[in-house]
């Protein structure tokens, strides 16, 4: 019965998420490709253990139902990435994170559903892999802290930062999905 349902207002907030250059590594190395010959066409072919980290995280987010609305991938200068974890710029780790962090391409992304900041960061899992629970992406796919192939921003007001930082105003979409109405129950 329609009353029986909650209706939902469904509120929705953004949040930033980057596959590190070790997660995109991981997806796309040249240890993991094959090449396969077909008459004169040679193709690329991704094989296992390919389980690549960037399809991988983005299917997480997807299941989950949230929505993708910004995806570029970029290789950040040092600066840029001493900007975006300028939050730890009195770690003893900060120029090794930033030096990793421009060391190759990363996929920058904003995701967007109700309590995706949040949620998000639980999908992602403790920031040490060690610590990081099974089912989680770190839990699941990384090993070390220093190498933990996930960002995700940590509060409403980093979030807010972070996608100003990485995106113009005009890379992100606002659209309605089809499976909204079935994930929050609202027309
Ligand atoms: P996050 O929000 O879970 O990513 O964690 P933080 O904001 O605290 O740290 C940012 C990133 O710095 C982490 O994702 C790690 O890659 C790295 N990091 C954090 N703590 C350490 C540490 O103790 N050693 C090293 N080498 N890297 C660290
Ligand atoms: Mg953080």
């Amino acid at each position: 019965m329609l009353q029986d349902q909650e209706v939902h207002a469904a509120e929705f907030e953004r949040t930033f998420i980057a596959v590190k250059p070790d997660g995109v590594q991981r997806g796309l190395s040249h240890r993991n490709c094959g090449v396969m010959r077909c008459g004169n066409h040679s193709t690329t072919i991704l094989q296992p253990p390919m389980r690549d980290a960037i399809s991988e995280i983005i299917s997480r987010f997807e299941r989950k139902g949230y929505k993708l609305v910004g995806i570029k991938v970029v290789v950040p200068t040092k600066e840029f990435a001493g900007k975006h974890y300028h939050a730890l710029k009195d770690k003893p780790f900060f120029n090794g994170l930033s030096e990793f962090l421009s060391s190759g391409p990363v996929v920058a992304m904003v995701w967007e559903g109700e309590g995706v900041i949040t949620y998000g960061r639980k999908l992602i899992g403790a920031t040490d892999p060690q610590k990081s629970e099974p089912g989680t992406i770190r839990g699941d796919l990384a090993v070390v802290v220093g190498r933990n192939i996930i960002h995700g921003s940590d509060g409403p007001e980093t979030a807010k930062d972070e996608i100003n930082l990485w995106f113009k105003p005009e890379e992100l979409v606002s659209f309605t999905s089809n499976a909204e109405k079935w994930i929050y129950g609202v027309n």
